[in-house]
């Protein structure tokens, strides 16, 4: 990785050789579809999907070292979608164990601690009869089961699990997802009453802890959703299984079926302390999970279950199927000979198996005697595995009521959901602000740490060159001096084709203007005329190469919202229009380079173009300056940032401030901004970093064409 070499030639290099690896190789309908249709027509707009619709695609990886840089993007990306990068600071755990009850060759106990200040994470921990360990321990995140974590029936008995597994000399900690049994201080599906959820002893529907929903949109802007926090629980109950003496915190392994298949892989991939897994019924090359708290904003554009699962490489992992599953039904010849291509990559193909049961979408007795087997091997229990246990816990009757808050009361220590809501966003900027660089040095790391997570976020990277394709539509002169021609410019097997106006005159000194300018206020030429606008040939005769990029940044492209709207979930599987025209500002500026390399490149953005295209600019990394008009408006605040770019965990990484520190290493206008913004915080932070010959403010500039912008 190439080092800095001082203010002046500060670079963006690390961010864009991270990001450089990735080459995706497409499904055969796409090969289809993009291939055939390359620079004809974009199809972008008609490639959307959701977890019913769902096309596998992965990326294009040949070497270990390939891979391992692949598997530490999972990681990061695991944990930016779920809200967790930055990590959140990790508050006391003040952890409660108590009304513990006995049962033949196990103990079972209540359990709430603190996964937030003032949340409370819920469960049952079942624990070997006696002894002191060291015990190898199994977290049990659950599914959408009827009862939760209390579930035991023939399809899937939780406690039966986790009682066998107890037997078998392991630690257990059975949560709760967010919203069911005791964890009730934010809802799981805010359309559902508590009622619907209720454990085995009915619960009465308690709407006193119903107040804050995760249909927040500024909270997901923070980087807070349903899915995210679930991850976050899971961590803090890894956190709490090896802070017990008697657990071996060398021997943790997570297991659970569908929805907690889900939190399962998202642990296993979040943090390295799982050290063997089981998941069951979720991976699908051809459906993914479909609740809100399994599709966080972003995390499944150019990402699968699939591939997550392989990321788990080396570690024994045991996947488990059944031939009615909507989702795994032909997983050993469909998704395994996947999974092992990565395994094979470490020569551990025989750290991964699956176990394929005739049956539906469920973990019943079959199922859990497989993962005992694994588990007992692997995190070596003190007793052999259980081999035909019983299809549902017949001990459930004499243990009672295991619910931690069987009459609804909370301790002292829980807060109000919104509480909880309103704590995460401040302390997600008080994050962020601990982490801005104070000086040009620390400005290095910010780069490659903030800079390539904004990337991820806005889920934009810079074409290699070879990737770009591009055909000539037409060039003619016009009058005496300029030239104009129109090309469409796409990426090679992306489906992406869009239009890129050039204007130039005889002489070029001034570099390319990349300008991104909305439809609506029209482009190069006059309103139904064939000469170009003043204001184009102005800079022209300045001598400046004009490129204004259509498609999807001009919105001369768009996704139609009635197409948008009528997927599930559908920016945790797609980039919206919004990023889309991000990353055709990207591939412009590219194109622009990779033609003509010498030139300086300048980068505008008019109107609602103004943000994206600095965001674009971030990800390009060698604009030499960049303009924007905020279009009167103030970025910072999180109601006009929604407007602007609503992306989940923008905020958790700094936003338009990130971009425009990077930014102004090189050079930066902002003009045209809304009352509120606070153009000193970039006056300062220019001067504590030494840049602040590069940022030029017109805050109170009005902006009507692009040359208000010099
Ligand atoms: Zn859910």
């Amino acid at each position: 990785m190439q080092s800095f070499k001082g203010c002046t030639s500060f670079r963006l290099v690390p961010i864009l050789f991270a990001l450089s690896f990735v080459v995706f190789y497409l499904t055969d309908f796409q090969i289809h579809a993009a291939w055939a249709q390359e620079l004809e027509k974009d199809i972008r707009a008609e490639s959307l999907i959701d977890a019913d619709h769902f096309k596998l695609r992965l990326p294009e990886v040949g070497t270990l070292n390939q891979w391992e840089a692949r598997q530490k993007e999972l990681r990061q990306k695991v944990l930016l979608f779920s809200g967790l990068w930055p990590q959140p600071a990790k508050n006391p755990l003040n952890a409660r164990i108590f009304d513990e009850r006995k049962g033949k060759g196990f103990r079972v106990a209540k359990v709430y601690f603190e996964s937030l200040p003032g949340y409370l994470a819920t469960g049952n921990l079942y624990r070997p009869e006696e002894g002191i360990g060291p015990f190898p321990a199994v977290l049990c995140p659950h599914g959408h089961w009827k009862y939760g974590r209390l579930n035991n029936d023939e399809g899937g008995s939780i406690p039966g699990r986790c009682i066998d597994f107890a037997r078998m000399g392991f630690v257990v900690f059975s949560i709760d997802m967010v919203g069911f049994n005791d964890c009730f201080q934010l809802p799981h599906d805010p359309s559902k009453s508590r009622a619907q959820l209720k454990a085995d002893v009915p619960q009465p529907y308690e709407p006193r802890y119903y107040r804050a929903d995760f249909n927040f949109p500024v909270a997901e802007l923070y980087g807070l959703s349903l899915g995210g926090l679930q991850v976050w629980n899971c961590i803090r109950a890894v956190d709490f299984l090896i802070s017990l003496p008697e657990v071996d915190s060398t021997r943790i392994g997570v297991t659970g079926a569908s929805g907690g298949a889900s939190q399962t892989i998202f642990l296993m991939t979040a943090d390295q302390r799982v050290k063997a897994a089981a998941p069951v019924n979720i991976i699908g090359a051809e459906k993914h999970p479909g609740c809100r708290c399994e599709n966080m904003p972003g995390l499944w554009v150019d990402l699968s279950t699939v591939e997550l699962a392989a990321g788990f490489s080396p570690r024994p992992l045991i996947l488990l199927s059944a031939t009615e599953d909507p989702w795994t039904n032909s997983f050993p010849t469909r998704e395994l000979p996947i999974i092992r291509k990565y395994y094979a990559l470490y020569g551990a193909e025989d750290m991964v198996k699956n176990v394929h049961i005739t049956g539906g979408h469920n973990y019943n007795a079959q199922t859990r005697a497989a993962v005992y087997d694994w588990f007992s091997k692997h995190l070596k229990s003190p007793n052999p595995p259980i081999a035909n246990p019983p299809v549902i816990a017949p001990e459930m009757k004499e243990l009672g009521d295991l619910r931690v808050f069987p009459d609804q009361i909370l301790p002292d220590a829980a807060t109000s959901g919104s509480e909880v809501i309103a704590n995460w966003i401040s302390e997600s900027e008080k994050i962020f602000q601990a982490n801005l660089p104070r000086t040009a040095a620390e400005l290095e790391g910010f780069a490659v740490t903030f800079g390539r997570a904004l990337s991820y976020i806005l889920q934009a990277e810079r074409p290699a060159d070879d990737e770009l394709i591009n055909r000539k539509i037409s060039s003619e002169k016009i009058g005496e001096n300029l030239k104009y021609e129109k090309i469409l410019l796409g990426r090679r097997g992306k489906g992406d084709c869009f239009s890129v106006e050039f204007v130039s005159g005889e002489k070029t000194g001034a570099g390319t203007l990349v300008l991104a300018c909305p439809e609506e206020r029209g482009g190069l030429f006059q309103s139904g005329e064939k000469s170009l606008n003043p204001w184009a040939v102005s800079l022209a005769e300045k001598g400046f190469r004009i490129c204004r990029v259509g498609g999807y940044a001009s919105g001369e492209l768009s996704i139609p919202s009635k197409t948008w709207d009528s997927f599930s979930w559908p920016n945790a599987y797609n980039r919206d229009n919004c990023l889309n025209g991000i990353q055709d500002l990207v591939t412009a500026q590219s194109y622009v380079k990779k033609t003509w390399p010498e030139d300086k490149i300048t980068v505008a953005g008019l109107g609602r173009c103004g943000i994206p295209a600095a965001f674009a600019a971030m990800v390009f990394g060698e604009a030499d300056r960049t303009m924007v008009d905020l279009d009167r408006s103030d970025p910072g605040y999180d109601g006009e940032l929604l407007k602007l770019l609503p992306v989940g965990s923008i905020k958790r990484v700094g936003d338009f401030r990130t971009a425009a520190l990077l930014l102004m290493t090189k050079g930066l206008t902002l003009a045209n901004a809304g009352s509120t913004f606070d153009g000193n915080w970039y006056r300062q932070k220019a001067k504590a970093l030494g840049f602040e010959d590069n940022l030029e403010l017109k805050l109170d500039k009005k902006v009507v064409c692009p040359l208000d912008l010099f």
